[in-house]
């Protein structure tokens, strides 16, 4: 998804960054790819690049957590339960939306039921301008799949339907839409 919307942007005339995790996938025309491994690595550069950006969308499932001390060689097994422990990764998008300069910001929320209910109320927590919320959890919707449906809220109360469709389209569907609320 982020990878269509990265090319839906330069379609419509944006100098686009795409800011990636590890995935196995060429970046569209005409956007700077910058690649990053970890949470922490992908935080670093969106802070790096927004404070240049007008819009800043954040479709990257990130983890919310990371294992707190990584060893640096082969744990071995012994037959024992194992616990690692986890800490908080910093949340990209909040950081983002906190600038005192911030970009308009459009976050993604994917949920397996009460869609709009915790779309809404992450939007609100995370000072969202807008949300795009999907339905994750099944075969035929969410991160493995070709096409997508999106319910998408703005913070000044609009609500909008991308019914289902090829990822590309809903990409170009969903930058319409950013285009229409963007502060002119
Ligand atoms: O809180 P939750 O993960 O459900 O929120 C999803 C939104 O927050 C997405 O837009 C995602 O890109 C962003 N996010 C983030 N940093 C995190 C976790 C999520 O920017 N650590």
């Amino acid at each position: 998804m982020g990878f269509a919307l990265a090319d839906a942007a330069q379609r419509a005339g944006a100098k686009v960054t795409l800011i990636a995790g590890p995935i196995q996938q060429s970046a569209p025309a005409n956007v700077e790819r910058i690649d990053v491994i970890s949470a922490a690595d992908m935080f670093t550069a969106v802070m790096q690049h927004t404070a240049f950006a007008d819009i800043f969308i954040s479709v990257a499932a990130v983890a919310d957590y990371r294992v707190r001390k990584p060893r640096t060689e082969k744990i071995k097994k012994t037959g024992q339960t194992l616990s690692l422990q986890l800490a908080p990764n910093p949340d990209i998008l909040s950081a983002v939306a906190a600038l005192d300069n911030k970009p308009f910001c459009v976050g993604f929320a994917a949920e397996t039921n009460l869609i709009e209910t915790y779309a809404l109320e992450k939007m609100q927590r995370k000072k969202l301008d807008m949300i795009a919320a999907n339905h994750v959890g099944t075969p035929d919707s969410g991160f493995t799949c070709d096409n997508n449906q999106l319910v998408v809220l703005t913070r000044d109360g609009k609500r909008e339907v991308l019914a289902d469709a090829p990822k590309t389209r809903i990409a170009t569907q969903l930058i319409d839409l950013i285009v229409k609320h963007f502060p002119q």
